[in-house]
């Protein structure tokens, strides 16, 4: 048996950053940014205000009160998007709406309410100290400030500052082609009635709606039978295309088990047993020929176990990194938490357990309970109706207790949070 981190190791020493694309930043939304940028402009871009109000010299303002207010001429009116620049002199101001440039001769901004809203001629209640509601150039960043680093998300956040300091396209890694195939010959399409031994393919589903989460592009979505030659076929249909191509059941030491059978012998899918569960029998690697050309890098192949929460935490413990590290992403791995248990469970010895899990924020903190109210197992398909994310136990752990404190993931897809 070898370690998780072992396994990932493996992994992730094959998932190179696939090239990038230039694209429209709103194309770019969820990818991870194939290159650090720097502001193009200042932020903000000039001097403006803050506020709805008039433009003034603080001077003029200073004993300005209720009982003594401060009449100025109104000699210009600034809206948000004006250019002008109007020359200001003791004794006058210029309305102005926030955003909009202040005056060179102008130091501070008396807000609305602190005026009678005069156009021509405008009443001044309160003093206004210089420098007072004005946003100043470049307080924000300065043009070559740094904005953006290299393999961090596409976010909205990220999108809207790189929008305001000057791009319009941004340079994103290429999303990896991934194609699904489930092998089985007991699985039928969703919502097909069953015969006697059959079961929907669920996987299916599963790993390519994670896939299209974690920003992959779907090549296609195959179910196979039992039958290596028809896997064979599949495969050999699918390598050209593809960067990654995640297959589900068939890989334990079952008699019937086409994928190990098909992919072992050449020792491009490597069959190891990893220290967890559920996820134990996993199958990693990369094809090459005669599945591809000469000279040609084929796709990397994940041999996922059948079993749904397996094929679930197997994806996300292995086949997710992979696809964020092909898009280049910096962090590839989720942040865990530290929950208490809300009820106790049991755990296999020897093996990292990770549980499919319901993860809460209380006003005591993060709390977590398993998802399967009959404890764990890698078929409970319909507990993951209730997992937003799992838990991790060590290895060593044989029991967790309630109100054990325990590692958690909480579920995210590339998107954003799940509830
Ligand atoms: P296997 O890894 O092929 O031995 O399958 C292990 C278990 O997972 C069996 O009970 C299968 O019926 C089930 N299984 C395999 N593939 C799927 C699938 N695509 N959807 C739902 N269950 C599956
Ligand atoms: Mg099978």
């Amino acid at each position: 048996m070898i370690e998780v981190e072992t396994q990932l190791a493996r992994v992730l020493g094959e998932s190179r950053q696939l090239p990038s694309d230039t694209v429209a930043l709103a194309a770019a939304h969820g990818r991870y940014l194939a290159e650090s940028l720097v502001s193009r402009y200042a932020l903000p871009p000039w001097t403006n205000s803050a506020m709805d109000g008039y433009a003034v010299r603080s001077d003029d303002v200073a004993a300005a009160s209720p009982e003594t207010p401060v009449i100025l001429d109104v000699v210009a009116d600034l809206p948000a998007g004006t250019a002008s620049d109007p020359s200001l002199a003791s004794g006058q101001a210029a309305r102005i709406m926030t955003g909009a440039p202040v005056p060179a001769d102008a130091d501070a901004i008396v807000p609305v309410e602190a005026t009678d809203g005069g156009e021509r001629r405008v009443r001044i209640t309160a003093p206004a100290k210089r420098g007072v509601h004005i946003r100043s150039a470049g307080e924000d960043r300065q043009p070559g400030d740094p904005l953006v680093t290299a393999g961090s998300r596409g976010s909205a956040e990220a999108l809207s500052a790189l929008a305001s300091a000057g791009y319009g396209t941004v340079s994103v890694a290429r999303r990896p082609r991934v194609a699904v195939i489930a092998t089985g010959s007991e699985l039928v399409a969703p919502g097909e009635a069953l015969e006697r031994g059959q079961i929907p393919d669920s996987n299916s589903l599963l790993i390519s709606s994670l896939a299209i989460e974690h920003g992959s592009e779907l090549v296609d979505v195959v179910r196979v039978s039992d039958e290596v030659a028809e896997l064979e076929a599949a495969l050999q249909a699918l390598a050209g295309r593809c960067d990654v191509i995640v297959l589900t059941g068939g890989v334990s030491m079952g008699a019937y088990d086409p994928v190990k059978e098909l992919l072992s012998p050449g020792g491009q899918v490597r069959f190891e047993k990893v220290a967890m569960q559920p996820g134990k029998p996993q199958g990693f690697g990369r094809l090459a020929e005669p599945w591809v050309g000469e000279g040609e890098l084929g796709p990397l192949v994940f041999g996922l176990p059948g079993n749904p929460v397996s094929a679930w935490v197997s994806f996300l413990v292995f086949v997710r990194p992979c696809l964020r590290a092909l898009q280049g992403a910096s962090v590839v791995e989720d942040p865990r938490l530290s929950a208490r248990a809300e009820t106790g469970w049991r755990t296999p010895p020897g093996r990292r357990q990770y549980l499919p899990a319901r993860i809460r924020t209380t006003e005591s903190g993060v709390v977590v309970s398993p998802a399967a109210a009959r404890g764990s197992g890698s078929h409970l398909v319909g507990s993951l109706a209730d997992a937003n994310g799992y838990a991790i136990v060590d290895a060593r752990v044989e029991r967790v207790e309630e109100g054990d404190v325990v590692q958690v993931v909480r579920l995210m897809s590339d998107v954003g949070a799940r509830l």
